[in-house]
């Protein structure tokens, strides 16, 4: 049997999703269209729309489909750079952001000459204030986007304190908030974000549809051309199949975020429980800082990350790392060498994310795996 511990890279359908989504299938007109066929669609996306908006208590013309987080995270920053009243302005990003926001940012500086700023981050993962208030105080910052958690460690950012030092100094706050959303329960304005970024597949919808939910006032150019979908943000026909599932999947949090929640953070503190005594070089990234309920990120020093992710997987778990593999050769997360961690222990940083499918016994089974290994890991010398 297969146990998944990898649910920050993508989840399993959550209830009425699946059911949702076939029923969809039906439903075939394209969403522009004036005739019957076409207002069936419409009627399915606005509804799912509604849903989404629900969810994080907006106004359902602040959410704006997108095919992934990915290009949320695009239309975010491209679009907001494209705007002619914000030509000139500085992007302010933190140094763990996800390559959607890391890249982009760095092509937005090489391509359009956007002056791009990094906050560091500390040993913990948590953005360094002081750095952010100093940018600010220069002036001239059109957007800051920092993430609210991290993909890889699951560190929480103090994003209320980032979205009130950006509206004291008039600035644009965006934060990407794809693996908050389902893990911590709260509504759009909880943030004090001007954007925030979703991702379905994240939170037990489908696969290929993220959205980003604005302030109306957001200044905001559409970064695909072409049809005026979207409210005129983003061209090209909606993808109402997965809208449908997105719906029905913010409709499923609308109860329970907080509860299923409390869930699983006594699984991970269990698991780190655990996994702590095995080893005495053995340490959690980020352990000291907020994080969200559900990640573990655990090195062991010598023990590189792809191996374990093999080692763990032939006993029957799924998990991952954050490093990357170039030309052939693993490279370390350049989120986790952000923290100031050594290459060669970045190389053993090795991802745990529970789900609300994990059990107390796929805890327990996968201390009993993790130990086995670190014995076999010994003897190999
Ligand atoms: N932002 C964060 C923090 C993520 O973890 C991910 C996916 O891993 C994305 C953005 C991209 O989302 P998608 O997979 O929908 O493109």
């Amino acid at each position: 049997m297969t146990i998944y511990f990898d649910n920050n890279a993508t989840t399993p359908l959550k209830d009425g999703v699946k059911q949702a989504m076939s029923e969809a299938l039906e439903v075939y007109g394209n969403p522009s269209s004036v005739h019957a066929c076409g207002r069936a669609a419409r009627l399915l996306q606005d509804t799912a729309r509604r849903k989404v908006a629900a969810m994080f208590n907006v106004r359902s013309e602040q959410v704006i489909f997108t095919s992934s987080g990915t290009e949320a995270n695009n239309l975010v920053l491209r679009g907001f750079f494209t705007n002619p009243e914000n030509a000139g302005k500085k992007l302010v990003i933190s140094a763990v952001e996800h390559n959607c926001v890391h890249k982009t940012a760095v092509e937005l500086n090489r391509l359009q000459g956007v002056p791009m700023h990094m906050v560091p981050v500390d040993r913990e993962g948590l953005i360094d204030l002081e750095d952010l208030k100093t940018v600010l105080s220069k002036g001239n910052v059109g957007l800051v986007s920092i993430m609210h958690a991290n993909n890889e460690t699951g560190v929480i950012q103090p994003i209320a304190e980032v979205a009130k030092l950006c509206e004291n100094a008039g600035v644009r706050f965006h934060t990407d908030a794809v693996q908050t959303a389902g893990k911590l329960a709260y509504s759009f304005a909880d943030l004090g974000a001007d954007a925030i970024t979703l991702s379905f597949h994240k939170l037990g919808g489908p696969k290929g549809i993220g959205a980003v939910i604005i302030k109306t006032d957001f200044p905001l150019e559409s970064h695909t051309t072409g049809g005026s979908q979207e409210r005129n943000r983003r061209a090209g026909t909606e993808n109402t199949l997965s809208i449908a599932g997105a719906g029905a999947c913010a409709e499923g949090w609308q109860v329970g975020v907080d509860s299923m929640q409390n869930h699983i953070a006594l699984l991970r503190n269990q698991l780190e429980e655990g996994l702590l005594p095995l080893a005495n070089d053995l340490y959690i990234i980020g352990k000291n800082a907020p994080r969200v309920p559900n990640t573990t990120n655990v090195v062991v020093p010598n023990l590189i990350g792809e191996d374990a992710v093999i080692a763990l997987d032939m006993a029957g778990f799924c998990v991952s790392t954050g490093s990357a593999c170039s030309s052939g050769r693993v490279e370390p997360s350049r989120v986790i060498l952000a923290h100031g961690i050594p290459a060669d222990e970045a190389l053993c940083a090795l991802r745990i994310s529970l789900g609300w499918q994990t059990t107390k016994a796929d805890v327990e089974g996968f201390i009993a795996a993790f130990a086995k290994m670190l014995v076999r890991m010994k003897k190999a010398g």
